[in-house]
């Protein structure tokens, strides 16, 4: 899976595979500069009590299948456990606060997912969590209604792929309103990639970057959080942060130096105060604190790095 043709592949075949080499070990090309300031960030402790706005907490049958469909058709996840060891393992990692995301693949498991969650959070309170819903559920709203009310959840997940439902999808619009109606961030996957035929959807079909500005322009008032930095239109999402304020972006894998695509930090930096750091733990191919040692190393002053480790979730989800 190295040929620069096989690379450029998954953009413009008709069909598609994740594209998922093993890691390669995070090499800090040079960098000395950045090898020395992750060294001084880790000595001065600001690598610690930090806050991920993205991590997967589930009952353990959807982990095993989780794990299945990863081994067939994207990357070997490395850390196989139960909800309960996966929350003390980020503990132990330095974590403070973690958003934990549920998201329902099929109409009916919403509300079990949602109790799941809630006990989730009552077991460990330093976890944030979100509720899903799916947009196939006849009584979707009642469910988000439940979610961000009775149950105390703090936002509602979406998955376009999996979902196989665009954001602008009227039944997500009205979804998102009732999220925007109380104050609850959404968390969508609306971004185009990882993209594979496996998930049944053509996911550059149903998701750019301008569907999801036909939603920021709908709902003014909707808090809208985008995993993976928006992959694999970086650019594009970036530039919808600067002209909606309630958009946000998680990192997300985006940053560990794995996919292809590359990151201008600079751009990122910019923009630290939408930016919160994430990682998608444990359906991850690679060392929990991957991705946290690369932005370590590029994001050049405290005041920025603070904000994406920590700052930006605060402000998402005040404690
Ligand atoms: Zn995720």
């Amino acid at each position: 899976m190295n040929g620069d043709s096989e690379r450029v592949a998954p953009c413009c075949a008709a069909s598609r595979r994740i594209e998922a080499p093993d890691p390669a070990p995070l090499d800090d090309h040079g960098d000395v500069v950045g090898a020395a300031r992750e060294d001084d960030r880790r000595r001065r402790k600001l690598l610690e009590a930090i806050t991920d706005a993205h991590v997967h907490l589930w009952p353990d049958g959807i982990y095993r299948a989780l794990w299945r469909w990863f081994d067939d058709n994207a990357w070997k996840i490395r850390f196989r456990a139960t909800a309960d060891e996966t929350a003390r393992a980020l503990a132990a990692s330095g974590v403070r606060r973690a958003v934990s995301l549920v998201y329902a693949h099929k109409p009916g498991i919403a509300r079990t997912l949602n109790a799941f969650a809630r006990e989730m959070a009552r077991a460990h309170p330093w976890l944030v969590a979100l509720g899903t819903v799916s947009p196939d559920d006849h009584d979707a709203i009642e469910v988000v209604r439940e979610a961000l009310g009775p149950m105390g959840l703090r936002g509602i997940k979406l998955h376009c792929h999996v979902q196989k439902t665009p954001i602008d999808d009227p039944r997500v619009v009205a979804i998102l309103r009732e999220c925007a109606a109380a104050g609850a961030p959404a968390v969508v996957h609306c971004g185009r990639a990882p993209a594979s035929d496996a998930y049944g959807v053509d996911t550059h079909e149903i998701c750019d970057h301008a569907r999801c500005e036909r939603v920021l322009q709908a709902i003014p008032s909707l808090t809208l959080v985008v995993p993976h930095l928006g992959l694999d239109e970086i650019g594009p999402y970036l530039s919808l942060v600067d002209r909606y304020e309630g958009l946000y972006l998680d990192t997300s894998m985006a940053c560990a130096e794995y996919f292809e695509q590359r990151i201008d930090w600079s751009e990122i930096e910019r923009r630290s105060d939408r930016i919160a750091y994430g990682t998608d733990f444990p359906i991850i191919p690679f060392e929990y604190d991957r991705e946290l040692r690369v932005i370590a190393r590029r994001i050049t002053t405290d005041a920025a790095f603070e904000r994406i480790v920590r700052g930006t979730s605060a402000k998402l989800w005040p404690e």
